[in-house]
């Protein structure tokens, strides 16, 4: 189960089908007995300005799972072989599903920053605390933000190596050369630039945001960019999925059987469980 799930759930990104079939982290066994990964990014033109230069996530008439395909929440599902993703046989089932997206695409963020030392994470969810592990074993220094007070998360987050953590009102012990924003919050933005050194990088990670507040130029000046990520491509799924079991990355899941998805939708969105739920048949 993905954030995005939940926006689709609650028309805060339209879907482009419905009835639809949500869910794109689809770990399954195809009819020759092949274990494979299903992500977001479900099939491609190949022939757009986009895909012809190493940019299909940009790809102008690119099709979604969980959106514009009918995904996972199911029992049997059909997938492009082309866009399935090799999945390491480490990973079980459950460790590997909440890697097909938010792990993903929060690798595809986190390719952004460079080499970025002190590296920022904006709301600790699902994909920040497995990009948490993966930047800590790069050997940078995390400091990882959460809703105000939540102290359970903050310890969570200190438990998978990072260096601090506080609240989204509070101000890091030191400037951050970079920041991932995985909460769909706009206020967070003018607030991680402020956090931020001269040169530094905001990367919002999330597909829906909600409004970003006026800020002063000041805070985006000196050099400070602000940008956005949008789905992945091919590469960034065999990437990471070639150095989650090197660090190794650790999944925490909590697990719903599908009957229940509506009720792991809700859990979602009140913030009731830690790290990412998984659905099974
Ligand atoms: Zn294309
Ligand atoms: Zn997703």
């Amino acid at each position: 189960m993905c954030r995005t799930d939940l926006h689709l759930r609650d028309a805060e990104i339209p879907a482009t089908k419905l009835p639809v079939v949500l869910g794109h982290q689809i770990v399954a066994t195809t009819p020759d007995g092949v274990r494979v990964g299903v992500p977001w990014l479900g099939w491609t033109d190949g022939t757009c300005q986009y895909c012809t230069s190493g940019r299909e996530n940009l790809c102008v008439n690119a099709r979604f799972t969980g959106r514009d395909i009918d995904g996972g929440y199911a029992e049997l599902t059909v997938a492009d072989e082309r866009y399935c993703l090799p999945l390491p046989e480490e990973l079980s089932d459950q460790e590997a599903a909440p890697l097909l997206c938010g792990g993903l695409i929060g690798y595809r963020a986190l390719s952004f920053t460079g080499d970025a030392e002190r590296l920022g994470l904006y709301g600790f969810g699902s994909a920040a605390h497995m990009i948490c592990q993966l930047a800590v074993f790069q050997g940078r220094e995390v400091f990882a933000f959460t809703r105000p007070g939540d102290e359970r998360t903050q310890t969570f987050a200190r438990s998978l190596g990072a260096a601090w953590a506080g609240g989204s009102d509070e101000a890091p012990p030191e400037p951050l050369d970079a920041a991932l924003i995985f909460a769909p919050a706009g206020p967070l933005v003018p607030k991680a630039l402020e956090a931020l050194a001269p040169d530094g990088v905001v990367v919002c990670a999330g597909i829906y945001m909600s409004d970003i507040p006026a800020f002063p130029y000041e805070l985006l000046y000196h050099e400070r960019k602000l940008r956005s990520v949008a789905n992945l491509t091919r590469r960034d799924g065999e990437e990471f999925l070639a150095v989650a079991p090197k660090v190794p990355i650790r999944t925490t899941v909590t697990v719903y059987e599908l009957e229940r998805a509506e009720e792991a939708l809700a859990d979602l969105r009140a913030g009731r469980f830690e790290g990412t739920a998984v659905i099974v048949p």
